[in-house]
């Protein structure tokens, strides 16, 4: 209801699902596009695709940047429309852009949506033997990291044993191996990872690929137990390891 009345009462104002248009036609005209179409896919990563015939071009956009205000828009169009025209892999975003990605209301409005779509995620820190909030605390306690307000944090469905941990940083998620939450696994395994993918959020969103830089490993390593865990990673992957 609330809706409506905003629509009726903005005229002046474009409605949301046409900011997007308005943000992709405006700037495809600067790089020589005379046909642009656009629209919202539910992609469970933040990502975009496009066709491009000429001087044709139809996006299909990351829903996640619905209601994201038009300069925000024009600037992810930028982006996108550059990359194209560099034929590069990289996306090169602007601070705006950037600060809003990295903003509190991208990740509440976004959070729910991306865990939801994750379907390898229990969706709760609490697992069958260890609570991974009381991880995240006692690492915090400890100063090994900062504290990472409105961190998802959730253990995977699956066993995964080559892959123990994962995160988004742009959603603040972070996946941990319910391989790991095992009375046979000591506690400082499954922390070790945990802080590995608290550190990333730490690092916040970078350009690129180089997510583990020497900075990163040198850090790393200031987990007491690194070595042991490492040592463990090792063996639970070569299924070494009795967990039965
Ligand atoms: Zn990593």
């Amino acid at each position: 209801m609330t809706d409506t009345i905003y629509h009726q009462a903005g005229a002046a104002t474009p409605i949301a699902g046409n900011d997007l248009e308005t943000a992709f036609k405006a700037v495809g005209t600067r790089f020589g596009y005379d046909e642009v179409r656009v629209d919202y896919a539910s992609y469970k990563e933040f990502k975009s695709t496009w066709r491009r015939c000429g001087t044709k071009i139809s996006f299909e956009v990351s829903d996640y940047l619905r209601n994201a205000p038009l300069e925000v828009l024009v600037d992810f169009a930028h982006a996108l429309y550059e990359r194209i025209e560099r034929r590069s892999s990289v996306c090169h975003y602007s601070d705006r852009l950037k600060a809003y990605l990295e903003s509190d209301v991208f990740v509440g409005r976004n959070q729910a949506t991306y865990v939801k779509r994750s379907r390898n995620l229990t969706r709760s820190p609490r697992g069958r033997h260890l609570d991974l909030r009381e991880t995240y605390e006692a690492l915090v306690a400890r100063g090994m990291v900062p504290p990472s307000e409105g961190a998802s944090l959730n253990w995977t469905r699956s066993e995964n044993r080559m892959r123990v941990g994962y995160c988004s940083v742009l959603m603040r998620v972070v996946a941990i191996s319910s391989l790991l939450d095992n009375e046979k696994v000591p506690d400082f395994v499954p922390e070790y990872v945990l802080y590995h993918e608290l550190l990333h959020l730490d690092d916040g969103l970078s350009e690129g690929r180089r997510h583990h830089t020497p900075e990163f490993r040198l850090r790393e390593r200031q987990h007491p137990q690194w070595r042991e865990s490492e040592d463990w990673l090792k063996r639970l992957a070569a299924r070494r390891v009795d967990l039965a």
